[in-house]
């Protein structure tokens, strides 16, 4: 039997609709908007997985939802727990492809990385993710399914509750912008998750049209672009996508999205050895970003090493002296802190252990 992404037996996971989908089923089944609003709350408020245990519905509303939705599976395979709280989760879906997400712990809150695509073409060659070709992009209800698994594994724990999501796990999350876009509406729900759009960032590789679309959206969730070079010839090196979509190109959409959202664009920059990590390379990065300075943030990453890349992580002394000569100038900039360095926390490579 052909496996169908959306539809088991004719019917698509509930978790597939944002609250707009769900009314609008609702309406052409003749259920009311108050009913519907139940439905959505017993969904992500009471967190309750199945319709009959829905009990504040009539039964042929249960009926109908019942013929109409499932509720999809995701198998926990692996939790890996780390000493400074970073907990990595390997997850099986429906069609038996393996994902991650991960659950950070900040002074600020918990927060969660979710994937967007099995698989990714971005093509960056220093990252485990990279190193296998994208199969397809996740369903609205894959992604979903991960915040509430994390969720789920959090109220067993401490019952705290994530307060931040993180759009940067494997995949690239604007080569499956429909998607994400949905799964950033249910997070943002005031009625589900209410996670707030500046506690949202998406990370993109620098799809420039792409970039320009987000700018449009409703929700001002938080835009992080994976720079890591400051010049095209380094960063074709490291990332094959800026051939098509150039650092000219990336900046030119970035102008335009401050321009409309006036939000500020968080530059991540992971320190590579001999690579990027020199004076040369921090001026260059510190001309490159002046023009839109007071918007820009730059977070300085230690390079997790991936055996297989062969890139090594940045000296202390060099990373310390790239960070003083961006302050010096004036660009905010953070030594970002590493999570879960002792359990396999460069993206992907819990997957990858999996996957021969
Ligand atoms: S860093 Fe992100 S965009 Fe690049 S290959 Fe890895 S998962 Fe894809």
């Amino acid at each position: 039997m052909e496996w169908s992404l959306i539809k088991v037996n004719g019917k698509q996971s509930i978790y597939n609709l944002n609250r707009k989908d769900l009314f609008e089923w609702a309406k052409a089944k003749s259920i009311s908007s108050f009913y519907a609003l139940k439905i959505w709350e017993n969904l992500y408020r009471k967190k309750i997985t199945s319709f009959p245990e829905m009990s504040d519905l009539k039964l042929d509303i249960i009926n109908i939802l019942d013929q109409s939705f499932y509720f999809n599976h995701l198998e926990l395979v692996e939790v890996q727990e780390s000493s400074d709280d970073t907990v990595k989760f390997l997850l099986k879906l429906e069609d038996e492809s393996l994902i991650e997400s991960v659950l950070m712990d900040h002074k600020f809150g918990k927060s969660v990385c979710v994937t967007t695509q099995i698989g990714c073409n971005i093509g960056c060659n220093f990252c485990a993710s990279g190193l296998k070709p994208k199969m397809r992009d996740l369903e609205v209800y894959e992604i979903i399914s991960q915040i509430l698994r994390v969720q789920d594994y959090l109220d067993k724990k401490t019952k705290e509750k994530i307060t931040h999501v993180v759009v940067m796990g494997i995949g690239e999350p604007f080569d499956n912008y429909d998607n994400v876009m949905k799964f950033l509406s249910i997070i943002n729900d005031d009625r589900a998750f209410a996670i707030g759009s500046r506690h949202i960032t998406v990370s993109t590789s620098g799809l420039s049209p792409k970039i320009l679309d987000f700018a449009k959206e409703d929700i001002r969730a938080n835009l992080a672009l994976s720079l890591h070079a400051p010049n095209n010839k380094l960063r074709s090196q490291l990332m094959r996508i800026n051939n098509v979509y150039p650092i000219e190109s990336i900046f030119a959409a970035l102008k335009e999205y401050i321009q409309i959202t006036n939000k500020r664009v968080t530059f991540e920059y992971i320190m590579i050895k001999d690579f990027n990590d020199s004076l040369k390379e921090a001026k260059e990065l510190v001309d490159l970003i002046e023009p839109i300075k007071k918007f820009a943030y730059v977070n300085l990453i230690p390079y997790n090493p991936v055996f297989e890349t062969g890139y090594e992580r940045s000296s202390e002394s060099s990373m310390n002296s790239f960070f003083d000569f961006l302050s010096k100038h004036k660009i905010r900039c953070v030594m970002r802190r590493e999570h879960g360095s002792h359990i396999d926390a460069a993206c992907g490579q819990l997957r990858s252990r999996y996957i021969k």
